[in-house]
């Protein structure tokens, strides 16, 4: 089979489409879910439901097959991941699964911001593993912005401590189709790619994009990492996730997230998405 775990999260959902829509018969697909109940709409599909969480080890047991092809999606809890991760790395390997893909992120080793340390620890691990991988090293999705313009569109602020810095994004859908590529298609065994939208958009850039679209006017607030993490606080984010975010915008200011390989349309075999897509669909909504 070919195996999605996260399934039910916004990737997940996307890589089943992708692979649904490409014409793998959805008995060829398990999902793999720790809520059956959330995956109700992928087993009337006639997707497999195969029931695990990635924090509690004996769980996994029965997620793999041999000669499976798994999608591991990284998980969401950061800070326990090194440990989920590496359950799901030791259940894939003890059932002898024919080939392990991951999620990681942009940059892979050499990405030097704190979200990237579980992503370095889990491609290690599956290295050290044996198994046939791929690494899909993920760059930011268009909708980590798009899906939070609601304080953007009431202030006519697009606040962040990015400087200058580009961010190559895509869409989740366009890193989801690169995923079902790698699992239907063939040559991708222990291949590192390095997925990334292509074109890279500076903060000033979106604004004007988004003022363009709403005709609004809004602005790039361009304010030190300390005031952006007294924003973030002050509405709310837990302080850990709100640090990590104003990492990120380091990290982008560095460039680290602006580098176009081609490697993301050469697997889908078109463009990338561009983000005014993105915040077209965003409005929309
Ligand atoms: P989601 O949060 O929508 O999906 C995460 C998925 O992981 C969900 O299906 C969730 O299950 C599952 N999951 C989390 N913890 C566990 C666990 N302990 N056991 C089993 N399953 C678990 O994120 P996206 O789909 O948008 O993104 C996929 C991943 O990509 C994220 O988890 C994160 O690692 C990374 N990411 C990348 C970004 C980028 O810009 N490149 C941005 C944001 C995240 P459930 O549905 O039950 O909650």
């Amino acid at each position: 089979s070919l195996v999605i775990t996260g399934a039910t999260g916004n990737l997940g959902r996307l890589v089943i489409a992708s692979l649904l829509d490409s014409g793998v018969p959805a008995g060829q697909i398990a999902a793999v879910v720790r809520n059956k109940e959330k995956a109700a709409d992928l087993a009337e599909r006639g997707v497999e439901l195969r029931v695990a969480d990635y924090g509690q080890p004996e769980t996994l047991a029965g997620a793999f097959r041999a000669g499976d092809r798994v999608l591991l999606i990284s998980g969401s809890e950061v800070g326990q991941r090194m440990a989920q991760h590496q359950a799901v790395i030791d259940a894939a390997k003890n059932a002898g699964v024919a080939l392990l893909a991951y999620t990681g992120v942009l940059g892979g080793p050499e990405a030097d911001f704190k979200l990237a340390d579980e992503h370095k620890v889990t491609e290690q691990a599956i290295l050290d593993s044996g198994l046939p991988y791929t690494f899909l090293r993920n760059g930011w999705y268009h909708e980590n912005y798009t899906e939070n313009l609601a304080p953007v569109l009431e202030h006519g602020a697009v606040l962040q401590s990015a400087g200058e810095g580009r961010v190559a994004s895509a869409s989740r859908a366009d890193y989801a189709a690169a995923a079902a590529a790698v699992l239907t298609g063939e040559g991708h065994e222990n291949a590192t790619y390095e997925l990334s939208g292509d074109d890279a958009w500076s903060f000033e850039e979106y604004a004007a994009e988004l003022s363009r679209q709403t005709g609004k006017s809004i602005a790039y607030a361009n304010v030190p990492g300390e005031q952006q993490l007294a924003v973030l606080t002050g509405a709310g984010l837990p302080q850990p996730f709100a640090e990590i975010l104003v990492d990120v915008d380091a990290a982008i200011a560095r460039g680290r997230l602006a580098v176009r390989t081609g490697d993301l349309a050469r697997l889908i075999g078109r463009p990338t998405t561009p983000i005014a897509d993105a915040v077209k669909q965003a409005l929309a909504a």
